[in-house]
C-alpha cells in the first residue's frame, strides 16, 4: 500500500495519525501518503451544507448525496483505481484476515459517515464495500477509519522497524501472542520466567510457542477450532 484517501467531515480526526507512533513514522518516511477530502469543499450552496432532514421524518440528519458524490468522484479521478470502502456498522466485521486483505491493496479509499448515515443512493452507486469495526454504533466513521489505518499500516513492510514483531502478533496463524516481560527480573514478588533469562534461544522459542498455544486455548478456543494445532507445533511445544 502506498496511498490512503479518507473522505471525512472531520479531517482533524484522521490527520492526527500523521504525527503519532507507527502511523506517523510510516507517513514521515514516505511509505504511505495520506490524503483527506472534505465533502464540505464540494458543496455549492452558501451555507456549505452537507446534511439534510430524512425523508419520512424521524430524528437526526442524513448526509446529502450531491456533495458526497462529487467528492468521491474527485477522489476516484486521482491516482490508481481502488474500491471505495464505506465504514459502517452494517458491513463485514474487520478481523485479521480483513486487515491483511486491505493491507495488500495499493490504495485504500475510506468513506466516513456521520449523523444518521449516508443517503442510500450514494452507497448503491459509488461505494464498493462496507467495513464495520464491531457490533456497536459510533458517532462517525472516523474512529473506524483510524482503526483500519493503524492496523493496515503496521502490516506494511519496513514500518515497524523489526519485522519479526508483526509475525508474532496475536491472530497471525490463528494464535494469540505469548506474554512479554522487561526489567527488573523480579517485581513486586513476581519473577520473570527463568527460561527467558537462560540465554538458550531454542528453549525460549519453545516456551513462547507453548505459552501462545496455552493462551489461545484459554482465551480464544474458537481460533484453535479454525486453525487446529499442527503436529509440528505440538511436538515443538512439548520439547
Ligand atoms: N443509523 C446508522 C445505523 O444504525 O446503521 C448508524 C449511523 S452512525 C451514528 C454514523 C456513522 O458512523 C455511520 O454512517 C458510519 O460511517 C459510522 N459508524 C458507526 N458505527 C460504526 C461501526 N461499528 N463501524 C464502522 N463505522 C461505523
Amino acid at each position: 500500500m502506498r496511498r490512503i484517501d479518507v473522505i471525512t467531515l472531520f479531517p482533524e480526526w484522521v490527520e492526527s495519525l500523521k504525527g503519532l507512533g507507527v502511523t506517523g513514522r510510516a507517513m514521515a518516511q514516505g511509505t504511505i501518503s495520506l490524503h483527506c477530502w472534505n465533502p464540505r469543499d464540494f458543496t455549492e450552496d452558501v451555507h456549505r451544507s452537507v446534511d439534510d432532514r430524512p425523508y419520512g421524518g424521524g430524528p437526526g440528519m442524513v448526509m446529502r448525496p450531491e456533495p458526497l458524490a462529487r467528492c468521491i468522484e474527485a477522489v476516484l479521478a486521482e491516482d490508481i483505481a481502488a474500491p471505495v470502502s464505506f465504514l459502517g456498522p452494517q458491513g463485514r466485521v474487520l478481523d485479521h484476515d480483513g486487515v491483511s486483505e486491505l493491507a495488500g491493496r495499493a490504495r485504500l479509499i475510506l468513506l466516513c459517515g456521520r449523523y444518521e448515515g449516508v443517503d442510500e443512493r450514494v452507497l448503491q452507486t459509488l461505494v464498493d464495500e462496507e467495513w464495520s469495526i464491531g457490533d456497536y454504533v459510533l458517532s462517525g466513521g472516523e474512529p473506524a477509519a483510524a482503526v483500519v489505518m493503524d492496523a493496515v499500516i503496521r502490516q506494511q513492510p519496513g514500518v515497524l522497524g523489526h519485522e519479526e514483531s508483526a509475525l508474532r502478533d496475536s491472530f497471525v496463524g490463528g494464535r494469540l501472542d505469548c506474554p512479554h516481560y522487561t526489567r527488573p527480573a523480579s517485581w513486586r514478588s513476581r519473577d520473570v520466567p527463568e527460561v527467558l533469562l537462560s540465554g538458550d534461544h531454542a528453549r525460549i522459542e519453545r516456551w513462547r510457542l507453548a505459552e501462545a498455544l496455552h493462551r489461545t486455548r484459554q482465551q480464544r478456543p474458537d481460533l484453535l477450532a479454525r486453525y487446529p494445532v499442527s503436529e509440528v507445533e505440538r511436538a515443538a511445544a512439548k520439547k
